[in-house]
């Protein structure tokens, strides 16, 4: 009779390691404390004992109903505590809560209009090079046939940039991004193709059309035969591909000091279809760029043939297509960096 109370009591509190939830313990609670549990029913048989063996069983069945009762409570509340916590983490956890939104990025809207031009380029076959912001003077003016003191400098008002060692006037703010012409044929013989996307800079009062910091795109093929038909037929697809397929487009003569001839290119308007409107300024025109056969003395002055070689080069502001493109009227809403705007260019 001992001896099974104490292999009740061992199993008990074996299978009471085992139990992890409410449901199982009421169970437990069935088995071992109820009153068909074979713990009660030995208790009952105790009046079949003789009084001596009756004392000593009963208060061995008595002590282990204690225990197990008491082991009961206490697996009860740490079951309690268990549950609580889990109802606490579902709270703060709800999954069926909508997610908070994270904020998300994306380009600016001259990155992206730049990322279109150049696209368009490559699809012609041209490569893409990058340069340097900080120039020389030599890059910048002297070797694209603008010398010291040639009047054509006024047109490029300029930040001169101060190194230990180099006389004032030397290094300077990139303010076209045409060096590159020279530094890609300086490292490279023809055929040339190569577009250049890039930063550059110019001392000048901010207006509508004006930034002193502004995106320029550079165009330069030179190959043997290359002609003006070539120039145009080159911009054209251009202009289709950025403004339609079904643009017009219109060169007339312009000065640059590094092409000659020097042309001015413009598209109809893609607002009117050349009838007139504000976009346009109701010349149903819209310029978008510098072009011009590359002046023999470029070419010379990096030392190729230039009666074998000709070329051609275009110049075009990323900023002037964004506006023309999307219709916005001041060019200082670009790095104004106000949300409201740039979010528009998703
Ligand atoms: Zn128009």
């Amino acid at each position: 009779m001992i001896e099974q109370l104490e292999e009740l009591r061992s199993k008990a509190l074996a299978d009471l390691g085992q139990v992890d939830d409410a449901k199982r313990l009421e169970d437990w609670r069935v088995t071992y404390l109820g009153k068909r549990s074979a713990l009660n029913q030995a208790l009952r048989g105790l009046a079949t004992l003789d009084a001596s063996d009756r004392r000593v069983v009963g208060q061995i069945g008595n002590d282990v109903k204690r225990l197990l009762e008491a082991e009961f409570v206490a697996r009860q509340s740490q079951i309690d505590r268990k549950t609580r916590e889990f109802e606490l983490v579902r709270e703060r956890l709800d999954v069926t809560l909508p997610g908070r939104p994270l904020p998300v990025g994306q380009v600016h809207p001259i990155t992206k209009v730049v990322g279109e031009i150049v696209e368009a380029f490559h699809g012609l076959g041209y490569d893409i090079v990058e340069g340097p912001e900080v120039e020389t003077d030599k890059y910048n003016f002297a070797l694209l046939n603008i010398p010291a003191e040639h009047p054509a400098r006024d047109r490029w008002d300029t930040f001169y940039v101060k190194t230990d060692g180099v006389p004032i006037g030397q290094h300077l703010l990139r303010t076209h991004t045409s060096p590159m012409q020279v530094r890609v044929m300086e490292r490279s013989r023809p055929p040339i193709r190569v577009v250049v996307p890039g930063r550059c800079y110019r001392y000048e009062a901010t207006d509508a059309t004006h930034e002193s910091e502004f995106t320029q795109i550079e165009g330069l093929a030179v190959d043997e035969h290359l002609t003006f038909a070539d120039l145009k037929g080159t911009l054209t697809a251009f202009a289709h591909a950025v403004f339609g397929a079904e643009r017009r487009t219109r060169f007339r003569v312009d000065f640059f000091p590094f092409v000659e001839p020097g042309a001015e290119m413009a598209i109809d308007c893609h607002v009117c279809h050349g009838a007139g409107c504000r976009l346009c300024k109701h010349t149903g025109w819209l310029e978008i760029m510098g072009a011009g056969m590359v002046h023999p003395r470029v070419l010379e002055g990096v030392g190729y043939d230039s009666s074998t070689y000709t070329g051609f080069a275009f110049g075009m502001g990323a900023e002037r297509i964004a506006m023309l493109k999307y219709g916005i009227d001041d060019i200082r809403t670009f790095y104004a960096n106000d949300l409201r705007f740039l979010r528009q260019f998703r």
